[in-house]
Order: C-alpha cells, then sequence, then structure tokens
C-alpha cells in the first residue's frame, strides 16, 4: 500500500512535469495587467459608480464614516452589472463564522417571473444584508436553534470578488455575521470594532503631538507557512484527510538537520504551484509578494505586502483558500495543519502589525534618530504596555490544538509571550528609564572583506528569530500565531490591549498639558514611567533557552503552556472589562467564544483520539500480525529443517511484544475515549491530561513498529515518502 501510493506519487509528477503548470508563469508586466481584474477594486468604483457616490464610499472606506441607502442602492446597481459583464450568475456573503474557516451561500442574479422569462434581481437591500440560516454555526449559546435568525452585513472596506471557476462565476461579496439582536457572531465583526477603538484613542495621542489626522489604521502583513505534498500520500492518510496532522509516522532517516532546505531551491512542480497560486491571487487583488522555501523539508512561505487589517485578514483567509484549492491541480495537497509533522519544524503565521494615520504615516516607523522622535516613543511604548498588560488576553488569542504542538515546542516561540526590541531601541529605552535618551546606537556600515563588493549599510541590531513579538524596524512581528487560524481574531485583541494602552497614555499626557506642563517634559516623564512599569516583557535573548523559563518566571511573565491554560485568561473579568469599556464585545460575545474555542479544543482531541484508534485497528494492527506471521512461519520453517536462528527468534520475541503493547494501548485509548460529561472546562482538561497523554504512548509504540515492518506491507506513506518526494 505504501509502496502503490508512492507509485501514483511518482507518476503524477511524471504526468505534472509533461503536461500541466508551465504556461502559468506570470511576466511583471502580465500581473500588473492582472492585478484586481477579478475584484471590484477603487479604480473599478471610480470609473462605474456616479461622482457623488464614489465619494460617501471612499469616506466610508477611508474614514469610517456610515453609509446611506441611496449609496448602497448605487454601489448594488454597478457591481451587479460589473459582475454580469463578467458572467456572474451568482452573488454570496462571504463571511466567518466562529468555526475559524469560512462560510458562503450562493443566490442567483435570476428570479423567474411568472411570464416565463427571468429577470436580473440585485439593489441595495441584497448588498448590505443577507440571511443566511444562521442555526447551524456555533454561536457559543448565544443564539439558540429557535431564534435562528443571523444576518450578514456588507463590510464595504473589504473589496467584492469574482470568483471564477470551470463553468460558473460568482460575486463574493465580503461581509460580517451579526444575531437577530446585533451581538457578533464572527471573527470580522469584532476586527472592526477593535479598528474603530484603536482609532480614537490613536487620534487622542497623535492630537497632542499637533497632528491633523482624524483616523488611524491598524496594518497588517501576514506571512503563511505551510506544506506542500503529493496528493496520492494525502489520499492514503486518514490522518491528513480527518485531522490535518500525522498521528503516526516514524522520524526518517534524514530531517531537517542538514538545514539545507530553508530558502532552498524551489522544486519546479511546487513553483509552478506557487506561480499559479499567486496569479489567482493577483486578479482578485491579493498583493502576495514573497515565496520561499521554509526549514522544513516539504514547507514553504507566501507573505502579501501589508494592508489594513481588515482587508489584509479577509485577504489572509483567501490566500489559504487559494493555496488549497490551486494545489490539487499539480497534484499536490497543502497543508495548513501547525503541525502536520513530528520532528520537523510546524507552521506558523507571522503578523507584522502597525499603525497608519490617515497622512500615511507609519506610526512605528522610528526615523534615523528615534531618540528624538518622540511620537514614535510613546506608540512604541503604548504597545509595551499592552503586551505586558494584556498578555493572558493575547496568548489565549493564539490558543488551539494545533497551535499546542508548536508553542514551546523548541522550534517556534515559547508559549510565554515577550518582545524583542533590538539593540537600538532596547538602548534608548534604557536611557529612557534613567530619564532622557539623548543618542541612537548607529548601525554603520558592514565590510565583506572582498575588495570589489560594495561597503553595505548594516542595521543596529542582529536579528533574533526566537522571540514571539519582535519589533522589526518600522513594524512589530506576532509570531506565535498559528498557521491555521484566522488572523482577525489575534489582530482583535492586540488592537484592543494597544488601544486601551494609549488611552491610559493619552489620559496622563492630556492631564498633564492641559495643567500646565509642556508636552515635551510630560512625555519624558511618561516614558520613563512606562519603562520602568513594563521593561520585564523586554527580552533580546534567546527564548528556546531553558534559562529563559526560569527567568521569565522570576520576572512573574505568565507561562501558559496549552490552549486549556491559556483559554479562561479570554473570560478574566480584567478583559471583560476592557473588551466592553471599549466596545469591542459584551460579556455575552466574550463568554460565546469561550465555549466555542473550548469546544473546539475537546472536539480536535476527540478526533484525533479517535483516527489514531481507527487506524490502528484496521490499518497498523492487521499489518503487523501479517508481519508477525511471516516472522513466525520462517522460524517455524527453520525448525523444521533441523536449524535455528538466534536472531529470527529474538526478533519474533520483540516484535511480538510491540504488537501486544500496542493493541492494549490502542484498547487503552478507545476505552478513555467512551468517558463522558462533567463541565467543558473538566472535559477539556481530561482530554489534555488524559487522551493527549494515551495518544502519545500509543505513537511511540507504533512508530517503533514501524521502524521494523517490510515497507511491502506497511499500509501508510512513510515521512520519508511524505516529505521527500517532490
Ligand atoms: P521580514 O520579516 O522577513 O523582515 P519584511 O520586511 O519583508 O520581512 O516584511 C514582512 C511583512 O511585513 C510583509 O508582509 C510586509 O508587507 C509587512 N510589513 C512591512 N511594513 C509593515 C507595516 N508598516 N505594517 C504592517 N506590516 C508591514
Ligand atoms: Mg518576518
Amino acid at each position: 500500500m505504501g509502496s502503490a501510493a508512492l507509485t501514483d506519487a511518482v507518476k503524477s509528477i511524471c504526468d505534472w512535469s509533461m503536461t500541466e503548470g508551465r504556461a502559468t508563469l506570470t511576466s511583471p508586466s502580465k500581473a500588473a495587467e492582472l492585478f484586481g481584474s477579478l475584484a471590484f477594486s477603487d479604480k473599478e468604483q471610480e470609473a462605474r459608480l456616479p461622482k457623488g457616490v464614489y465619494a460617501s464610499l471612499r469616506a466610508t472606506i477611508r474614514n469610517g464614516e456610515p453609509l446611506d441607502v441611496a449609496t448602497a442602492d448605487a454601489v448594488a446597481v454597478a457591481l451587479k452589472d460589473w459582475a454580469v459583464e463578467h458572467g456572474a450568475t451568482h452573488y454570496t456573503h462571504w463571511f466567518q463564522p466562529m468555526t475559524g474557516i469560512t462560510a458562503e451561500k450562493h443566490d442567483s442574479f435570476l428570479s423567474p417571473t411568472g411570464t416565463g422569462s427571468a429577470m436580473t434581481e440585485f439593489g441595495g437591500k441584497e448588498l448590505v444584508r443577507g440571511e443566511p440560516d444562521a442555526s447551524s454555526f456555533p454561536s457559543g449559546g448565544m443564539r439558540s436553534t429557535f431564534e435562528a435568525r443571523g444576518y450578514t452585513a456588507w463590510d464595504p472596506t473589504s473589496p467584492p470578488f469574482l470568483r471564477v471557476d470551470s463553468n460558473n462565476v460568482t460575486l463574493v461579496i465580503p461581509t460580517a455575521f451579526v444575531s437577530w439582536t446585533g451581538e457578533a457572531l464572527d471573527k470580522k465583526t469584532p476586527l472592526l470594532r477593535s479598528m474603530d477603538a484603536l482609532s480614537k484613542q490613536a487620534v487622542r495621542v497623535l492630537k497632542l503631538f499637533g497632528s491633523r489626522a482624524k483616523r488611524v489604521v491598524t496594518t497588517c502583513g501576514p506571512e503563511q507557512e505551510y506544506f506542500l505534498i503529493d496528493r496520492n500520500f494525502y489520499f492514503a492518510r486518514p490522518d491528513l484527510i480527518n485531522a490535518g496532522r500525522t498521528l503516526f509516522g516514524a522520524k526518517p532517516p534524514k530531517g531537517q538537520e542538514m538545514e539545507d532546505q530553508y530558502f532552498g531551491s524551489i522544486p519546479e512542480r511546487v513553483l509552478a504551484c506557487m506561480a499559479d497560486v499567486e496569479t489567482e491571487l493577483y486578479k482578485i487583488g491579493v498583493p502576495v509578494k514573497t515565496r520561499h522555501n521554509e526549514v522544513a523539508p516539504s514547507q514553504y512561505e507566501i507573505a502579501p505586502i501589508f494592508e489594513n487589517a481588515n482587508v489584509a485578514a479577509d485577504h489572509q483567509l483567501l490566500t489559504m483558500e487559494m493555496l488549497r484549492r490551486v494545489a490539487p491541480k499539480y497534484g499536490l495537497e497543502c497543508l495548513l495543519h501547525e503541525k502536520p509533522f513530528a520532528g520537523v519544524n510546524g507552521s506558523g503565521k507571522h503578523n507584522n502589525w502597525s499603525m497608519s494615520d490617515d497622512l500615511g504615516n507609519n506610526l512605528l516607523g522610528p526615523g534615523d534618530t528615534p531618540h528624538e522622535n518622540m511620537q514614535f516613543l510613546v506608540f512604541c511604548a503604548a504597545v509595551l504596555r499592552a503586551v505586558d498588560r494584556w498578555q493572558g488576553v493575547l496568548r489565549a488569542s493564539i490558543a488551539s490544538a494545533g497551535n499546542d504542538h508548536r508553542l514551546g515546542a523548541n522550534e517556534a516561540p515559547p508559549a510565554i509571550l515577550s518582545i524583542f526590541l533590538g539593540d537600538q531601541l532596547t538602548d534608548i529605552f534604557e536611557q529612557l528609564e534613567k530619564g532622557a535618551a539623548k543618542s541612537t546606537k548607529a548601525g554603520g556600515t558592514l565590510d565583506v572583506g572582498v575588495s570589489s563588493m560594495p561597503k553595505l549599510p548594516r542595521d543596529a541590531g542582529d536579528r533574533n528569530r526566537t522571540s514571539p513579538f519582535a519589533f522589526t524596524g518600522n513594524k512589530f512581528e506576532f509570531r506565535a500565531v498559528s498557521s491555521g487560524q484566522n488572523i482577525g481574531w489575534p489582530n482583535m485583541v492586540l488592537n484592543v490591549a494597544v488601544a486601551d494602552a494609549l488611552g491610559s497614555i493619552a489620559d496622563q499626557l492630556e492631564k498633564a498639558t492641559s495643567g500646565g506642563q509642556d508636552l515635551k517634559s510630560a512625555v519624558a516623564k511618561l516614558l520613563t514611567q512606562v519603562v520602568r512599569e513594563h521593561k520585564r516583557i523586554i527580552f533580546n535573548g534567546n527564548n528556546y533557552a531553558k534559562e529563559w523559563e526560569k527567568e521569565a518566571g522570576r520576572r512573574g511573565l505568565l507561562n501558559l503552556k496549552n490552549t486549556v491554560d491559556a483559554l479562561p485568561e479570554l473570560i478574566a473579568p480584567a478583559v471583560i472589562k476592557l473588551l466592553e469599556a471599549h466596545k469591542v464585545l459584551n460579556e455575552r460575545e466574550i463568554r460565546a467564544r469561550y465555549g466555542v474555542y473550548l469546544e473546539a479544543y475537546t472536539k480536535t482531541i476527540n478526533i484525533e483520539g479517535q483516527l489514531m484508534v481507527l487506524m490502528a485497528n484496521r490499518y497498523i494492527v492487521p499489518a503487523a500480525l501479517e508481519y508477525q506471521k511471516q516472522i513466525g512461519q520462517s522460524v517455524a520453517a527453520l525448525k523444521s529443517a533441523g536449524t535455528t536462528s538466534v536472531q529470527s527468534k529474538k526478533l519474533l520475541a520483540k516484535y511480538t511484544k510491540l504488537v501486544d503493547q500496542f493493541k492494549a494501548q490502542t484498547d487503552a485509548l478507545d476505552a478513555l475515549l467512551a468517558h463522558e460529561g462533567g463541565s467543558p472546562e473538566k472535559h477539556a482538561k481530561y482530554m489534555r491530561d488524559k487522551v493527549v497523554t494515551a495518544m502519545a504512548k500509543l505513537r511511540e509504540i507504533g512508530d517503533a513498529i514501524e521502524t521494523l515492518t517490510p515497507h511491502a506491507i506497511w499500509p501508510l506513506p512513510t515521512y520519508r515518502e511524505m516529505l521527500f518526494v517532490k
């Protein structure tokens, strides 16, 4: 079986290289032409909308001003015409329920009339509001099935686009998803609310510095890590199909220890697939820019140019979807799970985050002499305060069964949140702690030592790859975010945390300056205070080191090692107060999410446990018994030939013992899974403490059996095949 999948995989590579893919590589001029060609972009809006309508739509998009009914009607007409001209027959409100994936229900533009003809019908009403049956989405108890009403509400700030498939075209309209009572049932609504909250507080601070800015948006550039493996292997692995990760699999002789994969040459079939994904993303206006090999074999990364965080979150979801949708065309399957393979790196999503005002200034841009850049230092200090004060809920925002395999597993950032500032900024903040900052450490130049090569400008500090939250020049990078999750959620938490810190800073500075103190000395005092209060969150060293865990403990930083420990942070009284004060989520909405995420954890572990039992009983045990029989027959044959082999007998004993242990452990896991009930908390804890432990034990024995079983008998594709046949 394993070898059958291998033969098919080799065949699919050959098939591909003879036929597909080569024509999809896109030249820069073609890419420019394609970019946004399937999106109802700014350019398209300007060309198609009456001047006044266009202006009020822009005011909504740029400044968050409310949109009136007449504008919505006019936009709907232009949008429909544009979509129908491009062949669209249907439209869908596209939304982000609490499941973590996206949802859509398609409606036709056509409505049959009594006379048998058909006419298109799509007005402001249809654009602005949709009504999917909400009862089948998780609501965390906010909506019982007899109150099934949920509405999707058009998000005018994220451009609609066309989904083009082989025989159909659909207009996709990004929407928020709310209940009949107006409570958020999704991940977009809280993100949008948090961006409003941050803007409000940031504008207060900017005003103190004499800025005319009216609005601040958070910007985001998420780097997506993923695996691509041959689809034939995928189909031969029930665990990959149903859990997204391998639950068994012995470590191959070669993993990532040669460090020859990161930034390595991209295999041809993979590159063709990437190019196709990028082309499709260009068309719908997703500005993808970077591609490269990642650290693990068969692991890659795709990153866009940053955008407004709301649009970035939509585009990030579309990037994941496009990777999944395009890969099969190349005989590949895209794995977005945080840890598809044990023993090699898992996947994350580096969430680059900053704030930008409506005059185009990046508020985290330090300039050449950051020590003089008071405004920059204040915004930077706000992030320090935010991450230190709200480390618990930030940790909770990235918690999931999948991410538990990554955080703290010596390859990804630890579960402890801390901030890397780099030498230059750390030096400035150290000066500030003592009073005032008088200088900025310069980077100077770097001499390569080859006379023909120019001297290179050098950054003032080295990079740090181990920090969960790093300042990287003009933005912060939240690296503990997981590969499979919707970035809207952690960005929402980050926005509110920073809004809160900015609010406290604005309070203090407003009070000082209205009491007659000059801004400069008020800021100096504030910065010194912030550093003294929050310097424990700054850590520039190696976050993987055991020493750091101890040091972080001494500093009183939280170390929430898994989802079950982290999630309660979301419902801490201070967090509920924070989210309510900034009008981002009310207590019911928060508790609903807590319930949904806790249940998702329990369900995930339960599915994985059941899959392991299934694979053990129906794949591994039968194969193992077959080999056991073969060894037994060989021992018997030797005996009847009047000879004996010590090694054969030893092998038989060893193998039989393993198989016995394996079957016993399978039954033990099965019995554990039959356990029911208790509160959701108790059940989740039980899963973590009992089931996850039993799964690990079963895997260990299963992997030991794999290393002894003949390739021809082993029923599953191996790590060596899945990771190295490209
Ligand atoms: P690296 O992390 O490898 O240094 P880059 O500097 O290329 O990477 O940036 C990584 C990501 O950060 C890209 O998606 C980029 O668009 C994004 N980014 C750059 N500036 C900002 C910003 N001001 N706000 C948010 N994201 C940003
Ligand atoms: Mg990066």
